[in-house]
């Protein structure tokens, strides 16, 4: 007996305890609550749960009976169904975890209509035995809608393929009037494409939302003594909040755990070299206590589901842009403001295409994760609006397809767009460039003369010198090594002496960064001209740095030195 059922934002606010809808929420509430399909993507921590949960409750109210949701973590399957407990739902789960007893306990609850939502592994749900007690559910009208949660699983293109997907076909074939809900967080359009083809989607309404993170503020500062840098950002903006710091190396993250520790901050460590009692204990307390710093690579993080966490710092730089996204994506699922802080430096560059070079992939592989490298270099070396660069990376791979379809709701798709194309104008007010815009120079001349010392000195010895050397030379320093290969003779010796070490230490990076200049890790990292030498060369390429906010310190210890 279908009966009326409470409106969503009744639910919203009685169940959840929400005052509004966020972006595009109500819409696909709304759409699915009256029976439509829908494929939802949607960053992490943009509110994908309630999409399916209060379609769930409102339309189990009106005596559709239950919706299964089919999620392929059992971490998160017991999170979520905790919580509905707490908020007086009834749900329950099936899946490995359960004694056969236990799970027939609760198919008869299901069969009763005791359940609202049923979460389950997507190979369980295919199961004959399943299917068959789904389709008595559904002679009597009792199954509510499906929920696909991670819908990217299905996608060979997508990052976790998972092969137990590619069956859930069956649940539009045998049960075809029961509305459906996929979601994903996962952007690329390949990705998106193969989820509507193997899921049967094409009538589904697509609600695609802004990849923007609006209440996280990036910030990319310039690398000097890291972990100093580090304890001023947590004690300035962030004393006693939850906070992942990631490192590269397990080294470094005991290192960095244990200093922290000394000044008082509460932090842990977490890497896939820890004992995985260790691992679990650290991540249980993290999660449960308030205020625990947790210094991690980047092992920590998938399907932890924190809403608190107030801040993300990169101690090295990712590998590209996804990394970035989804590392610093981990900060304010909440919705509060929350901060993505990195430093960066030369080195990080030198290791990161060094990582590449020595991997033993294929060149064409390479070259793809080479280019997703650079993408991310000019994002470190921006002077205007991070979030512009971060949206327009994603902007690409999201709408290269043609115009997108459906409706995005207020947050929809439109607005990346919008905002990938005012391009360098925009400002949006929440990253470090656009709150405190860079004092810009222009670092051609010394770019040039950089270049020429290595060109000179290669020409002159034979062979190439490390950065240092070559900036002794440009400033006119005739130190020992200098003077044992007669570099004081190189044509452009003190040519470069009005510029400050840092000031030369930015250029060879932005030079290094945009490809203008080789690191040899073979050779004692040694300068090699490239290819894109020439063009900095012959004065086409200009070379625009940010000014060095701590220039003066620099200076101080360079002229000790
Ligand atoms: P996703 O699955 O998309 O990563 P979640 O569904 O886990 O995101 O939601 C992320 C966080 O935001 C959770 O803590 C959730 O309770 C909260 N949240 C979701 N929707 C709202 C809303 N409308 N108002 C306030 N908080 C919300
Ligand atoms: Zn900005």
């Amino acid at each position: 007996m279908l009966t009326s059922s409470p409106a969503p934002q009744t639910i919203l606010h009685e169940i959840f305890g929400y005052e509004q809808f966020r972006g595009p929420q109500a819409a696909i509430v709304d759409h699915v609550v009256a029976g439509g399909d829908a494929l939802v993507l949607m960053p992490t921590g943009g509110g994908k749960s309630l999409c399916y949960q209060i379609p769930a409750i409102a339309r189990q109210r009106a005596g559709h009976g239950v919706a299964i949701v089919v999620s392929p973590l059992i971490a998160l399957m017991h999170d979520q169904v905790g919580a509905l407990h707490e908020a007086g739902v009834e749900a329950d789960f099936l899946n490995s975890t359960l004694t056969g007893e236990q799970a027939n306990a609760v198919e008869k609850r299901m069969l009763r209509g005791e359940i609202t939502l049923l979460y389950a592994a997507p190979e369980r749900v295919t199961t004959p035995r399943f299917l068959a007690l789904l389709d008595q559910m559904y002679e009597r009208g009792q199954v509510s809608l499906f929920a696909i949660d991670e819908a990217h699983c299905v996608s060979q293109w997508g990052h976790d393929f998972r092969p137990e997907y590619r069956a859930l076909t069956v649940l539009h074939e045998r049960y075809g009037t029961v509305p459906r809900v996929a979601l994903t967080a996962t952007a690329d359009d390949i990705t998106r494409a193969d989820i509507v083809e193997r899921l049967q989607l094409q009538q589904a309404r697509q609600f695609i939302s802004s990849f923007d993170r609006p209440n996280i503020s990036y910030t990319i500062v310039e690398k000097k003594e890291a972990t100093a840098q580090l304890l001023r950002f947590i004690e300035r903006d962030h004393a006693g909040e939850a906070g992942i710091v990631y490192c590269q190396s397990r080294k470094r993250v005991e290192e960095i755990a244990q200093t922290l520790s000394g000044q008082g901050i509460t932090a842990l460590p977490y890497h896939a070299g820890l004992d995985q009692e260790v691992r679990q204990r650290n991540q249980d307390r993290f999660l449960r206590e308030d205020g625990i710093v947790m210094a991690a690579t980047i092992a920590f993080g998938m399907g932890i589901d924190k809403p608190d966490v107030r801040f993300v710092a990169h101690l090295d730089m990712p590998k590209n842009i996804e990394g970035y996204y989804q590392e610093t994506g981990r900060a304010g699922r909440d919705g509060l403001p929350a901060a993505a802080w990195m430093a960066y430096g030369l080195q990080d560059v030198v290791n990161q295409r060094r990582m590449i070079d020595e991997s033993p992939a294929g060149e064409e592989f390479k070259q793809v994760m080479r280019g997703k490298l650079d993408a991310l270099l000019a994002l470190a070396e921006a002077t205007d609006c991070r979030r512009v660069r971060l949206l327009k990376y994603f902007g690409e791979t999201l709408v290269a397809a043609g115009p997108p379809q459906g409706d995005h709701g207020p947050l929809g798709g439109q607005r990346a767009h919008e905002v990938a194309s005012v391009g360098a104008t925009y400002s949006c007010g929440n990253c470090d460039n656009c709150l405190t815009p860079p004092q810009i120079w222009d670092g051609t001349d010394a770019a040039r003369k950089l270049l020429s010392t290595v060109y000179r000195v290669q020409q002159m010895s034979g062979i190439s010198f490390g950065a240092a050397h070559m900036m002794d030379i440009l400033r006119g320093k005739a130190t020992e090594k200098v003077t044992q290969f007669g570099h004081q003779k190189v044509t452009t010796f003190g040519l470069g002496a009005e510029f400050s070490e840092a000031q030369l230490r930015g250029v060879l990076r932005q030079l290094i960064a945009t490809g203008a200049l080789a690191v040899d890790a073979q050779a004692f990292n040694t300068l090699q001209l490239t290819e894109g030498s020439r063009g900095v060369l012959k004065g086409e390429t200009q070379v625009m740095l940010r000014e060095s906010v701590s220039m003066p310190t620099e200076r101080r210890r360079s002229t000790r030195s």
